[in-house]
């Protein structure tokens, strides 16, 4: 079950009206080889090699890998490792830049002329999901067209986090580069419908969008309601046609393709000139941000540099996120490099509230904010006496973490967190 109500938080959309500044080329960049869900990519360099932006530096023969590139042009210094966040260890690639930023000889534009050209286009890309969940793009389009028939398209610009802003400025600052992904992506798939679904607390995007899709037969403007968690995959997409995604099932299953709005961006930038997913725009904010920004800095760039640029105190902070507030990581370490996916850092001067829990008082708010009709209350009673069989009954493994059940909770109980715990119980071995 889908539910349309979803939760109300402050958007906090500090910077929607700062336009997006280019980094100065960073001296080094560390390129993970873990960029998206899936399988990490391994180096095809080694140190001492030359490499220009646009160079293909990473790749995998594995279907959940996209190629990687680099985002400077210089010289490889070193193989190394990195610490991901879920604890695994993956490799990077250093390079040292020569400041000429000085374009690959080999890019070209890709000849797109039908669905397996552009999913071919769009592996060679490095295109993953921009919006955090990191979905590498081309799976997106790998189904079978004899089996399957896509009718609708929905691009996704509901950026429903508070603060984050990287997709709004990208529909403000290259709109004509988004419908171009847009009329790309419903000629080579022959798609009958596409829809772009913009918050309404973005009410010039909205017109812009109205405006400029007005005489394009197919395309519409979603004007969604301001509430969270609008942009889920599984929630727009029931919005946009009223189809539920099946458990454990792709939206393309079910006759529909969700693409984040800068992915379908970036679709548009490599069709036309050739240049791969390189780069990124970011929001940098919080009230330890003395200058609230969107920056683009190429994939690897230390997020330190990213928040000296945005003017931050690191000494007063105390918290840094990698994302929205409700689904966003924690950053300990400020020379972790920009990742594609991340599409906000979020820095504040006070540690994350954490009130005492009192017991639960049977409200049922939670099950009330699930935008999924899930338990959480029944979850966690389930993870606290380790009933594996009860998780599984009550489908833990479809929880998207979004944090709504906790927002909403007086008794102040970390449903979300335990959520994440009880996955890894379901999914333990008896
Ligand atoms: S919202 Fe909190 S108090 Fe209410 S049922 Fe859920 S866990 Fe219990
Ligand atoms: S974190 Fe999971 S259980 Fe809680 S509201 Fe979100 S999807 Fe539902």
């Amino acid at each position: 079950m889908i539910r349309l109500n979803g939760i109300r938080l402050s958007h906090s959309k500090n910077t929607e009206n700062c336009e997006t500044r280019e980094l100065e080329c960073p001296k080094r960049i560390t390129v993970s080889m873990s960029q998206h869900i899936g399988a990490p990519a391994q180096p095809l360099v080694k140190p001492g090699d030359e490499v220009r932006v646009g160079t293909k530096i990473g790749d995998a023969d594995t279907y959940m890998t996209c190629p990687i590139h680099s985002g400077v042009s210089g010289r490889v210094t070193k193989i190394g490792e990195l610490l991901l966040p879920n604890g695994k260890v993956c490799k990077t690639v250093e390079i040292e830049s020569d400041g000429r930023q000085t374009p690959d000889d080999s890019l070209s534009p890709p000849e797109i002329t039908d669905k397996a050209s552009l999913a071919a286009a769009v592996r060679a890309s490095g295109c993953c999901g921009m919006g955090g969940a990191g979905f590498p793009t081309h799976v997106k389009l790998a189904y079978d067209e004899n089996t399957t028939r896509i009718d609708t398209l929905i691009i996704n610009a509901a950026e429903c986090e508070p603060y984050i802003t990287s997709d709004y400025r990208e529909l403000m600052e290259n709109a004509e580069g988004v419908i171009g992904g847009m009329t790309l992506m419903r000629e080579a798939l022959k798609i009958d419908r596409v829809c772009i679904g913009i918050e309404e607390n973005k009410p010039k995007a909205v017109k812009l969008f109205r405006d400029k899709l007005r005489d394009k037969k197919g395309f519409e403007v979603l004007k969604l309601r301001s509430s969270y968690p609008q942009g889920a995959e599984k929630v727009i997409a029931y919005y946009a046609t009223g189809r539920v995604i099946g458990e454990g099932k792709l939206t393309s299953e079910h006759g529909i393709i969700v693409l984040n709005a800068s992915t379908t961006g970036m679709i548009d930038q490599f069709a036309k000139t050739g240049m791969p997913f390189v780069a990124r725009r970011v929001t940098v904010d919080g009230d330890a941000v003395g200058k609230p920004s969107n920056i683009r800095a190429p994939i690897g760039t230390p997020v330190s540099e990213l928040l000296s640029a945005a003017d931050t105190d690191t000494d007063s902070m105390k918290r840094l996120i990698a994302g929205g507030p409700m689904m966003g990581i924690s950053v300990y370490d400020l020379s972790q490099p920009l990742l594609k996916t991340n599409n906000a850092f979020l820095a504040f001067r006070s540690e994350a509230e954490r009130p005492q829990p009192t017991s639960c008082i049977r409200c049922g708010r939670c099950i009330q904010a699930c935008p999924l009709g899930l338990m959480p209350c029944e979850f966690e009673k389930a993870y606290d006496r380790g009933d594996r069989e009860a998780l599984n009954k009550l489908k833990i493994n479809l929880c998207m973490n979004c944090g709504s059940c906790t927002y909403v909770c007086p008794a102040k109980r970390p449903l979300a967190e335990k959520n994440q715990l009880a996955k890894g119980l379901a999914l333990s071995p008896h």
